[in-house]
């Protein structure tokens, strides 16, 4: 439904995406995630036509986004990082200002019943767009994006600024919306993207790092933790850590360190031989490792290691 290949995106000598490829099957809800900065705004103003590439081209339902874009425009429903709402308009002006733009074509009143039953708005329909709290606009906003009833929508950080029930309400609605959708989604929250999507599309410094099933990210991104256990001074065991090249990050867990025990988390590389690397390693400097074992690893530490990195 989306192909977008090999974009590239420079703000002058600013790279916000680099050679970013991918594509969204029929029906798929998919997260963005990345911290701040990651090139998401940038990924879906590039596939919604807002903003053209540096290089690349998106192609939406197979209509090419900057040669065909009515075509391509009228299958993409587009929630920004700031709608772009009108204050001094009550809900229905908006919506039926949206409507003429879009060019919609559906029997309006039915239409944009359902459209505000759906997104919860219809007791504020008669409401200028200023007097709404932010849970409310943000759900206009995702009502505009229903307008025409395209068959993809794109929502950037569509729960950002809301408070907790907001946050779950929206959720529970874009779910609903992604059971007839295509739908991308960016979030900077990992628990986010995987409580909405079944695909997630990790961005950082502009780059693609990771595209996978939600429930095989740990996996796909390949991090493994061991928890060790050593007998030694702080400074030795770190420089021993530090030399290894399997190793790619640690932590020292103060709590559970006593006396000349100490305990860290490790983070490894996906190699084979890592355990037996830290272990020789340790021997040969008379550190005892006295236990070593599988950490619990969250997605969160994988995801926080990951963005780190770079
Ligand atoms: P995200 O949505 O993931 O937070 P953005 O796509 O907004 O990331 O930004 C990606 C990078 O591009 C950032 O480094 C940002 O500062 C830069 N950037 C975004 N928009 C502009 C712009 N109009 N001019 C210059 N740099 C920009
Ligand atoms: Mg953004």
């Amino acid at each position: 439904m989306i192909k977008v290949s090999h974009l590239t995106k420079k703000y002058g000598n600013i790279t916000a995406l680099s050679d970013v490829s991918f594509s969204v099957k029929r029906g798929e809800v998919v997260g963005f995630l990345g911290p701040n900065g990651a090139g998401k705004s940038t990924a879906m103003n590039i596939i919604t036509g807002y903003l053209s590439s540096t290089s690349g081209n998106v192609t939406v339902d197979g209509h090419d986004i900057l040669e065909e874009p009515t075509e391509a425009k009228k299958r993409i429903g587009y929630l920004p990082e700031v709608p772009p709402l009108y204050p001094d308009m009550t809900v229905n002006e908006y919506l039926d200002f949206i409507y003429e733009l879009k060019g919609a074509k559906q029997k309006k009143d039915a239409h944009f019943n359902e459209i505000c039953e759906l997104t919860k708005i219809a007791a504020v329909r008669g409401r200028l767009i200023k007097n709404l709290s932010k849970g409310y606009r943000q759900r206009v906003g995702i009502a505009q994006a229903l307008v025409g009833n395209p068959p993809v929508l794109i929502l950037d950080e569509p729960t950002v600024g809301l408070d907790p029930k907001q946050i779950v309400e929206t959720r529970t609605l874009v779910k609903k919306l992604g059971e007839d959708h295509t739908v991308i989604l960016s979030s900077h929250i990992l628990s986010e993207v995987q409580a909405v999507c079944d695909r997630i599309i990790v961005l950082n410094n502009g780059k693609l790092i990771a595209d996978s099933k939600s429930d095989q990210l740990g996996q796909h991104l390949g991090g493994r933790a061991v928890t060790l256990r050593a007998v030694g001074s702080d400074s030795e065991i770190k420089a021993l850590l530090n030399g290894l090249k399997c190793v790619r990050r640690f932590e020292k867990n103060e709590a559970a360190s006593k006396g000349s025990v100490q305990e860290f988390t490790v983070q490894l590389d996906a190699s084979e031989q890592a355990r037996e690397e830290i272990f020789f390693a340790f021997a040969g400097k008379k550190t005892p490792i006295v236990e070593l074992k599988t950490a619990e690893y969250s997605l969160e530490d994988i995801f926080m290691s990951l963005v780190s990195k770079a």
